[in-house]
């Protein structure tokens, strides 16, 4: 099935202004939410990645039109520093983003938990400093359903409010099969539940997989997960990282056509180093399309033009969604500000001390 974005365009641009809403909720009033409502018969399919990503960086306008002048809502993902300078970065990055307001930042969960202390300590600090509000990721690996228990106590304890739930990779690794803690949580779902059991105000985000998770049988069993993580309490669920706007637009879908009515966070990852990057996605399920290595080929040893590829072609993803009626974006940023921050800039997210008073 191949979705007919001109088709949605005009749907869009028929349906008016575009009201406020927190991602693609299942509440939205927006008709691309289901393809079964549209002709798909065309059988063109509009280039939903970067290629046409300048001619959308030279309109902004039109598609900032499509959020008719809405900010859209964004929100960082960082990793707990091992090391002093790795710290020093990553606080150089938070300083600069925090301007942008973003309505959440989260700090991941080291595989197996091996950053349980650092997670915590992250999240600490950022309510301590800054006014920023954060969300600790937490996985079931390699610990009873007590040890978990007490770290979401503690977490609530400081003031947190919002978990990113997850299962976590197979203590043996990505490939190797999942076997649950005997004592322990024995799922994601089981996870948010147990969340939400002891405290009620947490919010718990979990995530979702365009491409569809590499353990899972088929999309209807990585489906059946995600409804499982709602019915237990998930009220947001962030993607995975993705490249290809169809395959977001594809699993919105299915997941709406299933009931899920939660928001479905794009996650955007710039390519910071694209062979590392591509590498690392790879292994966690992510295609990473001929079109988009080809943008970075010959770049091995030119990290400046390297960098303005990256912003470019992450810059005309977002666009891209954007067009369609997304207004909600999760960022990877590996700790980096930069790529980041332009993105963000050309969304029309403007730095609070930037902006002219009213
Ligand atoms: C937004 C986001 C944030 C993440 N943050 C972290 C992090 O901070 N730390 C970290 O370690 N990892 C993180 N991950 C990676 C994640 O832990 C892995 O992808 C993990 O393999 C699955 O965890 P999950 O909660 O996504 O799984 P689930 O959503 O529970 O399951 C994913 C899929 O796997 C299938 N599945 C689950 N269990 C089994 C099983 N036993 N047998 C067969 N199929 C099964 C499910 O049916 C489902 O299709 C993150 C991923 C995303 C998308």
């Amino acid at each position: 099935m191949i979705l007919n974005f001109r088709q949605i365009d005009s749907s869009i641009r028929n349906s008016g202004p575009l009201p406020i809403h927190d991602g693609l909720s299942g509440h939205s009033p927006l008709p691309y939410l289901s393809s079964s409502k549209l002709d798909l018969t065309d059988g063109r399919q509009e280039d939903s990645g970067v290629s046409g990503a300048m001619t959308d960086l030279t309109t902004p306008a039109q598609a900032e039109g499509h959020l008719a002048g809405k900010r859209p809502a964004i929100s960082f993902e960082f990793f707990p520093p091992k090391t002093e300078d790795m710290e020093r970065n990553l606080w150089d990055t938070i300083n600069r983003l925090a301007p942008l307001e973003p309505n959440f930042v989260s700090v991941t969960y080291g595989a197996g938990g091996s950053t349980r202390e650092r997670t915590h300590s992250t999240i600490s600090r950022i309510l301590k400093e800054t006014a920023l509000l954060p969300a600790a990721h937490l996985t079931c690996v390699g610990a009873s359903r007590g040890e978990i228990d007490e770290i979401v106590d503690r977490y609530h304890e400081v003031g947190v409010r919002h978990i990113v739930g997850l299962r976590g990779d197979p203590p043996g690794g990505i490939g190797t099969a999942y076997a649950a803690h005997p004592d322990g949580y024995q799922s994601s779902a089981d996870l948010v539940a147990g969340i939400k059991k002891r405290h009620a105000d947490i919010e718990v985000s979990v995530s979702a997989y365009p491409e569809k998770h590499p353990e899972a049988r088929d999309f209807d069993a990585d489906i059946d997960t995600l409804k499982a993580k709602v019915d237990a309490g998930a009220t947001r669920a962030i993607t995975q990282v993705f490249f290809d706007n169809d395959l977001y637009f594809r699993y919105l879908d299915r997941v709406r056509s299933r009931g899920i009515n939660i928001p479905i966070v794009p996650g955007i990852m710039p390519m910071h180093n694209f062979k590392q990057a591509r590498a690392f996605v790879t292994r966690a399920g992510t295609s990473v399309p001929d079109w988009l290595a080809e943008k970075f080929d010959g770049l091995d040893d030119d990290p400046d033009t390297r960098k303005l590829v990256a912003a470019t072609v992450a810059a005309g993803q977002v666009h891209k969604l954007a067009k369609h009626g997304v207004d909600t974006f999760h960022f990877y940023t590996m700790n980096r500000a930069d790529l980041v921050f332009a993105i963000s800039h050309l969304l029309g997210i403007r730095a609070k001390s930037a902006q002219k008073a009213a």
